[in-house]
């Protein structure tokens, strides 16, 4: 621990994540790289999706009474959610802060969830800093932020699959954002789009009143958007990526990882395994899985395969698998609920990761040098697979969606052809260049020091 953490040793800050899986891994790695910086770390939480607090001894948490029920929380409707999330709360949670200000003399700000927008409303007349953490990439998030002008210009359509006029232009460019494409604009599927068009809007300007701004992400990815994201948004901004080199996702898992994954993969050859999961929010229809099942049994490759109860729609958990695709499989398939990913990704047996294109997911890709083959469902997802796939270089795009021939060709090019060489060759060299932006001096560490200065700062000047 360096001086300045010692000179942080009494401040407070308080965290407020968004309680879905891919938004509380990276708020409750960032509250622990704050704690090893020296800061005391308060966690305000929804009764939903709490994390674990018997993980974190050194962490205070504060349950907020938001009143939303297990029904009105699912996720059947993400939009829903998030909407009843940020207006549900807002009274609750500036209830809680408000005590707690009153009780604590010591606290420096709050960070909280580019999406948990409502902060901007809870936290107003209560003099205290908010910064946002935005828990995707800076060209996805640029993406969003540029949705009015490409709606005004007739590119957005808020439903991917249901829009006619769109649909013959889904392979268009977007000149605004290179490389997208027509169809790689985010889009949030709800049942009402109007709905989805407002978080957005909310997301975009709750962020641009924030004091601070902070990415889980690193400048190898993001060089060339990083003007657009200055422009666009002129707060402080702090690239400390990638979180979960500091400290591990495993303890904010909502699910149980099942390790015998692990002893799975003891068992296989180096570089043969491909790893396939859609993380925790994408559902798939029965058709879908079907092809998913039969390109991974075409393929002939060793797999393991996270199918989250709730991945097939209508499904509990195997029903809907073809029971020839089990038998078939059985000897060099493996399938577990939920898997100790980051674990699973650093296994020298895992060679590939068929990936969602969930920003988390990318990111521990990327660390352990790992080639993609990419899916992509909803949100970021679709700008993260068309960079990995056309700007980075690290992966192949399915560009038919789920398709068994089309799924089958890009496993064998990622498992066994000299492309998946080259892409895994590309993919170590970014390994180590994450590695050195982790080293003391490098670019993630230099920035994590300027990010507590900053907060150190607030106390001096006020909020
Ligand atoms: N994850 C996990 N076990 C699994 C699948 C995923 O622990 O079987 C973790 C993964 O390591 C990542 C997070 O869940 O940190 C998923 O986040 P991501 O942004 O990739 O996708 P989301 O779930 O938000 O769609």
């Amino acid at each position: 621990m360096d001086d300045r953490s010692k000179s942080s040793k009494t401040r407070r800050i308080i965290l407020f994540p968004m309680p879905f899986q891919g938004h509380m891994n990276p708020m409750m790695q960032l509250a622990n790289i704050l704690h090893s910086k020296g800061f005391t770390i308060s966690i305000l939480h929804h009764p939903y999706n709490s994390p674990h607090s018997s993980n974190y001894p050194h962490l205070a948490f504060h349950l907020i009474p938001d009143g939303l029920s297990e029904d009105q929380v699912s996720i059947h409707d993400i939009p829903r959610v998030l909407h009843l999330l940020n207006t549900e709360c807002i009274g609750p949670s500036r209830e809680c802060l408000r005590k707690l200000l009153a009780t604590h003399d010591d606290i420096e700000c709050i960070i909280t969830d580019a999406m948990m927008y409502c902060s901007k409303d809870v936290v107003e007349d209560l003099g205290i800093h908010r910064i946002v953490l935005r828990t995707s990439s800076v060209s996805s998030f640029l993406a969003f932020a540029t949705l009015p002008l490409l709606q005004e210009k007739g590119y957005y359509y808020s439903d991917h699959n249901n829009n006619n006029n769109l649909e013959s232009r889904r392979d268009d460019p977007v000149p605004e954002l290179p490389p997208l494409r027509v169809k790689d604009i985010p889009s949030i599927q709800s049942q009402n789009p109007d709905v989805a068009l407002k978080i957005i809007g909310n997301l975009v300007q709750g962020t641009k009143t924030a004091s601070g701004l902070i990415f889980n992400t690193f400048p190898d990815l993001e060089e060339p958007n990083l003007p657009n994201l200055r422009e666009h948004f002129r707060m402080p901004t702090f690239l400390i990526g990638p979180f979960h080199k500091f400290f591990s996702a495993a303890s904010s898992s909502l699910l149980t990882q099942d390790r015998s994954a692990i002893s799975w993969l003891d068992t296989q050859k180096p570089d043969s395994v491909l790893y396939v999961s859609f993380g925790s929010l994408a559902a798939m229809d029965e058709d879908h899985v079907t092809e998913v099942a039969w390109g991974l049994a075409n393929s002939m490759q060793p797999f393991l395969w996270v199918v989250r109860p709730g991945l097939v729609q209508g499904s509990e958990w195997l029903e809907s698998l073809p029971n020839e695709f089990l038998e078939i499989t059985s000897k060099r398939g493996y399938i577990v609920k939920w898997a100790p990913q980051q674990e699973v990704l650093s296994h020298p047996a895992v060679g590939g990761f068929w990936t969602h294109s969930g920003w988390n997911s990318v990111l521990e890709s990327i660390c352990e040098g790992v080639p993609m083959i990419c899916s992509s469902f909803f949100g970021d997802q679709t700008v993260n697979s068309r960079y990995i796939n056309d700007v980075w270089n690290l992966g192949i795009e399915l560009e038919k969606g789920f398709e068994r021939e089309e799924i089958e060709s890009a496993i064998r090019k990622i498992m066994v052809d000299g492309e998946g060489q080259e892409i895994r060759e590309r993919a170590l060299r970014l390994k180590e260049k994450v590695q050195g932006s982790l080293k003391t001096d490098g670019f993630s560490s230099q920035s994590l020091n300027d990010l507590s200065d900053f907060i150190s700062s607030f106390k001096s000047s006020g909020a």
